[in-house]
């Protein structure tokens, strides 16, 4: 059973948590300090003692914890986690039954009412990604309400939260069920990824990018170069290839990056492409050195990074990423600049390439833009929560 606590919220954060903002933060209650353990269910009241929302305290780097319900009777049992996966899942159905892609998300926290939770499908196989130690002590009944929900060939989990000094009854990715393949062949609008469910943080694709990559080798690649950077497994050298691309060539900094990406063309059949295990922003130095330039550069940072030379932060460095970008871009040519960073959002992005162009006397139009593909729901109260923001930029002049 987990521990459930009266909180009050203070006067100026009621109207939010009435409105269904889902994220608690620590400066909007008034007695925070009686909260201990993560997981301890938290209601939430108005200094009247009236009930406004009930959540969880799961501590992340974006706060305290997430609204479970505004229903003051709403018990946080298997039932309730069966109710919300089975709308998840009801939310993805077109995506169950598309034979071409068979790697989604199926439950996308927030934006399917629990934050701090995700789960993703993998041609049968399911991820649970765990955001916290909170929503982790809720594991028994998550993981029960998901094996009675869905038919799977097996489970995998991954904690994206501190581990150290937990004590864990589990250490493993791997729950129950089948263990998959390695690699496990997923589809992904025709092509093939490699998946890896149990090898590390990352599995070998970031699903938000599905309908990006789509993009880029139906309408952009046929009879380019395209340039890669921050390239990891290559997935949008991938479709750059399948969709007709003369060359491309992939940067990252990881030593993995290269047989990972390797493989990747390999399943897909396609031909030798460039690989260069480098920090990009050499690799632009020594692109600029040599003449080279792309018709296509595509720039997927992480929002944070720490390189031996460099420290990139997406906020206050993807200008000088752009400018380096746009200088080795032929004229017609389009640069798709994307970024996960949930601390800027798309307005602020679009001044930034303003502001590179700018600095640079260069002409550009914006072409098309993306947020976070339709599995990756959001919650329209949670803006931050539609983290992606890619737009493909065509430099004029
Ligand atoms: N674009 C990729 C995902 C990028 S993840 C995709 O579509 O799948 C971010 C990658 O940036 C990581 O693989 C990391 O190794 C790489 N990276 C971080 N800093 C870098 C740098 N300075 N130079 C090159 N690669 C870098």
């Amino acid at each position: 059973m987990h521990k459930e606590i009266n909180l009050t919220i203070k006067p100026e954060y009621i109207k939010t948590y009435q409105n269904g903002y889902p994220l608690i933060s620590q400066e909007s209650i008034v007695d925070w300090n009686r909260v201990t353990g993560e997981g301890t269910i938290v209601d939430l009241l108005d200094h009247r003692k009236k009930f406004i929302a009930k959540g969880y305290y799961g501590r992340q780097n974006k706060g305290y914890g997430w609204v479970l319900s505004s229903k003051k009777d709403e018990e946080i049992n298997i039932n309730y986690f069966i109710k919300k996966i089975k709308a998840a899942i009801k939310y993805r159905e077109s995506f169950y039954k598309n034979e071409n892609t068979t790697a989604f998300r199926v439950f996308n926290g927030e934006g399917d009412s629990i934050g701090g939770l995700t789960i993703d499908y993998f041609d049968g196989f399911y991820l649970i990604t765990w955001y916290s130690i909170g929503i982790y002590t809720f594991k028994n009944d998550i993981l029960d309400a998901l094996k009675s929900t869905v038919e799977y060939k097996g489970i995998y989990q991954k904690k994206r939260f501190d581990v150290k000094g937990q004590y864990l009854d589990d250490t493993d990715d791997f729950i129950c069920g089948k263990k998959a393949p390695e690699p496990l062949i997923v589809k992904e609008n025709g092509a093939n990824f490699a998946i890896y469910l149990d090898d590390g943080a990352m599995v070998g694709v970031f699903l938000d990018q599905r309908d990006v990559r789509k993009t880029i080798r139906d309408k952009y690649a046929k009879g380019k170069t395209v340039l890669n950077t921050f390239s990891y497994t290559g997935a949008f050298s991938v479709f750059a290839a399948l969709g007709g691309s003369t060359k491309t060539t992939s940067v990252d900094l990881a030593n993995r990056s290269r047989a990972k990406t390797q493989e990747q063309f390999s399943i897909n059949n396609i031909e030798a492409q460039d690989i260069i295990v480098e920090d990009v922003f050499n690799y632009f130095k020594y692109a600029v050195r040599k003449k080279l330039s792309f018709d296509m550069v595509v720039l997927d940072p992480p929002s944070f990074a720490r390189s031996k030379k460099h420290t990139f932060s997406a906020s206050k460095d993807y200008v000088n990423l752009l400018k380096e970008a746009i200088q080795i871009t032929n004229k017609g040519g389009i640069i798709v600049a994307s970024t996960n960073a949930s601390n800027f959002d798309m307005k602020k992005f679009k001044d930034f390439i303003a502001k590179a162009f700018k600095e640079l006397n260069g002409e550009y139009r914006i072409e098309e833009t993306f947020a976070l593909p339709k599995d990756f729901r959001v919650n329209d109260i949670f803006r931050e929560g539609n983290y992606l923001k890619v737009v493909f930029i065509r430099k004029i002049g």
